[in-house]
Parts: C-alpha cells; sequence; structure tokens
C-alpha cells in the first residue's frame, strides 16, 4: 500500500484529498506547512508527495528543492498543486524538480489519476524502507509502531519520529540542532532542551537501564548517538 503525504493549508481541500486517497486503499500522511512537511519526509519517507505552492513557513518550491539537493531524497515523486495557472509557474514548478504538477480548482478523480500516473512511472524507484532494525527493537515506519522483544512499545509521534532519525543514521553523532530540525522542523519556539527531555523518554521506554543507556547514547558537548 503506497505512502502519500499531502502538504496543503487549505484545510478541506487537505481532507477532500486525505479521504478520497485513503478510499482507494493508499496510506495517506497530511501536514499543513513546509516545515512540517521536510520532517514527515525525512522520518517516514513517503512514496509520493503532494506538495502545494503556498504554504505558511517554507513554501512548497523550496520543499521541492530541498528534497532534490538531498541525495537520499532526490527521487521522490512529487506533484504540484498550484493555483496559479501561469506557464510561468509551471515552469518553474518542474525546474524545481516536481514530477508532475496540478492546476487548481481540479476534479478529485483527475487528481486520483495524476497520482497513479506519477506512482506508476517511478517503479520503486526506491523502495522504501519499511522498518528499521538494531537487536530486539523494531522501528516499523509505515505501521508507526515500536517493537521491543517482540512487545509493542507506545511511543509519542515525536519520540517516533526521533528514534526514527536516530536508527536510521546509526553509529553517527546527530547533533541537538540537526535533530531538531529534522523532528521538530524549524520551530524557533522549541528549545535544544526538548530533545534531550525526548531522549530521556525514549530511554526510558527502550533501555534496560536509562540512567546506564547503551542505545541512545549521549555524546557530551555535541549531541546523541544511536547504536545499532
Ligand atoms: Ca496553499
Amino acid at each position: 500500500m503506497p505512502s502519500v503525504l499531502i502538504v496543503e493549508d487549505e484545510e478541506v481541500l487537505l481532507r477532500n484529498l486525505e479521504a478520497r486517497l485513503r478510499d482507494d486503499g493508499f496510506q495517506v500522511f497530511a501536514a499543513s506547512d513546509g516545515e512540517e512537511a521536510m520532517a514527515h519526509i525525512r522520518a517516514a519517507r513517503p512514496d509520493l508527495v503532494v506538495l502545494d505552492i503556498m504554504l505558511p513557513k517554507l513554501d512548497g518550491l523550496s520543499v521541492c528543492r530541498m528534497l532534490r539537493k538531498d541525495d537520499s531524497l532526490a527521487n521522490l515523486p512529487i506533484i504540484m498543486l498550484t493555483a496559479r495557472g501561469t506557464e510561468v509557474d509551471r515552469i518553474v514548478g518542474l525546474e524545481s524538480g516536481a514530477d508532475d504538477y496540478i492546476v487548481k480548482p481540479f476534479s478529485l478523480g483527475e487528481f486520483l489519476a495524476r497520482v497513479r500516473a506519477v506512482l506508476r512511472r517511478s517503479p520503486g524507484h526506491q523502495p522504501p524502507q519499511e522498518q528499521l532494525v538494531a537487536d530486539d527493537l523494531s522501528l516499523d515506519l509505515k505501521g508507526h509502531k515500536l517493537f521491543c522483544g517482540g512487545a509493542e512499545v507506545h511511543l509519542s509521534n515525536r519520540e517516533f519520529m526521533l528514534l526514527a532519525e536516530l536508527m536510521r543514521n546509526s553509529g553517527a553523532v546527530l547533533t541537538r540542532d540537526l535533530l531538531l530540525t529534522r523532528v521538530w522542523g524549524e520551530d524557533n519556539f522549541v528549545e535544544k532542551r526538548t530533545v534531550d527531555v525526548h531522549v530521556r523518554w525514549l530511554r526510558e521506554k527502550i533501555e534496560e537501564d536509562p540512567s546506564q543507556p547503551r542505545r541512545i547514547v549521549t555524546v557530551r558537548g555535541v549531541g546523541y548517538r544511536f547504536e545499532g
């Protein structure tokens, strides 16, 4: 079941697109601004992104360019939504690296056809990673679930995204700044300490002895490293 992230700040349109894709058997995620979209894409790696151009915080063209510059995300299929139907905007949309674009207003039938076509054209470009495994920890990226020794451990959405980021970069030190950007977006209201607090919560869930962590290791003065 392909997963699709819809990034759209018009609430009603977002809900309609979501419902249409879900009815058709897609796994659907939603984001209402560009930063939230980047954080979701990095953590969950959807199979396709439907990206509105005019978005709060970080606009759709910037998101598209950032994805295309990131080696691991450069092949992620993107459909841009635009309310501005001029040729110039269409060209900008495709130059930014989008696979297709749809000019608003459009019918849900047309939308679904484009989604299917783009997915067909990119057959398993990069088969999405379905799970991250380390020892008896298994993070199900599609189902957003964590299993520890076979038993499911409940994680909040941020905890899930943080653990996914750490496990994906197993063995590498990730700074608090990097984790903040990737997991929380560039939200200025979040303090670096937030990362530490979430790491503590994660440790309580996945470490045998949270006071002597062996999985999420502190690298003093720098950040954290996941030991696979
Ligand atoms: Ca918009």
